[in-house]
């Protein structure tokens, strides 16, 4: 089981950065791994406090995990034997940090720019496999440096997406239960608590999730940071992804590029939550409150296309047990699903 020794979590607590590598005693050279504007808004500071501590820094601006961006940073660390690897961005540069952390076995800190997933804290790196999304084991970040103040400067869809990336662990961690009662699977009570608290902190909080509410991101941030911490106790994703999940994903393959991450997985939610006849309009209504898509039009998709993805979601990933793979919906079930619980007319 790994977990971050540090996570420090508040307002402007960017510059505890010096702080942070002393006592974790980096001495080496330090090599940051950033975004364009992730760059500008928090890795230039860190890249300055870096050099003032005398730790020898570089850094690659990357933009997405394309086979010819990873061949870069593989040659760069290659070259520059850094002893720790800073990700100061978004979901895709910590993944990226995170696989090249783990291939070559150095740490790294994570410095999230944008809250839009649960994968700031966790050992677990998504991956587009040839149509067909995968996500790995790779390594927890040793320590993890989120700023409030940063944080706050990202659009604000992506915060509405984390969210709905955290309150969607009510369905996944259902879809866990019901693998270890009916298949036998693993099932670590802990790690399901974990990821299930945040689900209920999000629901109880809802009211402070306001653009300007630092209270609000402080919360979320926790909350998705546990996300992490219970699959890395799980030793999997399982406890954060579910059917609601595969739904995402599915529509990911239909018709992609229309919503984030969390506001997906958000509706998938809903649907799924119906299926597992637990309470979906608790997860609608909190995710109404907090200005989250509920339906389709929301998501920019058809009502064909959701109905769609229900249908094929648990295709996706058939080695993953959930509530779909138990049900089987036909086309005309997840329409009545979609249908009553509004997430299509
Ligand atoms: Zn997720």
């Amino acid at each position: 089981m790994q977990l971050p020794r540090e996570v420090i979590v508040g307002n402007d607590v960017l510059n505890r950065v010096i702080e942070v590598t002393q006592r974790l005693n980096l001495k080496g050279t330090a090599l940051i791994i950033s975004g364009k504007k992730s760059y500008e808004v928090a890795g230039k500071q860190v890249k300055k406090s870096l050099e003032q501590a005398k730790i020898n820094t570089h850094k690659i601006i990357a933009k997405t995990t394309t086979t010819e961006n990873m061949t870069i940073i593989e040659k760069q660390i290659a070259n520059l034997k850094p002893q720790i690897l800073f990700a100061i961005g978004g979901g895709t540069i910590i993944d990226t940090t995170k696989i090249n952390s783990y291939k070559k076995n150095i740490p790294f800190i994570s410095i999230p720019t944008t809250i839009s997933h649960d994968g700031i804290a966790s050992p677990i790196a998504s991956i587009k496999e040839t149509n067909r999304p995968n996500s790995i084991m790779t390594q927890a970040p040793l320590a993890i440096i989120a700023d409030t103040n940063i944080i706050s400067q990202a659009p604000w869809k992506s915060v509405i997406s984390g969210c709905g990336d955290t309150i969607a662990k009510f369905t996944s961690v259902k879809d866990w239960n019901l693998a270890h009662t009916e298949k036998g699977e693993y099932y670590g009570e802990y790690a399901a608590s974990l990821a299930q608290m945040s689900a209920k902190l999000i629901t109880k909080n809802a009211t402070q999730i306001q653009p300007k509410n630092t209270n609000g991101l402080h919360i979320l941030l926790e909350a998705l940071i546990s996300c992490g911490v219970s699959m890395s106790i799980a030793g999997s994703s399982k406890p954060c992804s579910g059917a609601e999940h595969l739904f995402s994903h599915a529509i990911d393959i239909i018709n992609p590029n229309h919503a984030m991450h969390g506001e997906q997985v958000g509706v998938g939610s809903i649907l799924t939550a119906f299926l597992h006849e637990t309470n979906w309009e608790q997860i609608r209504d909190t995710l109404k409150q907090i200005g989250a898509p509920t339906t389709a039009k929301e998501l920019g998709v058809k009502d064909e296309e959701v109905i769609k993805a229900l249908e094929i979601a648990s295709t996706i990933r058939p080695e993953r047990y959930t509530i779909l793979h138990k049900l089987q919906p036909n086309y005309e079930t997840c329409k009545t699903v979609a249908k009553t619980t509004k997430v299509i007319d």
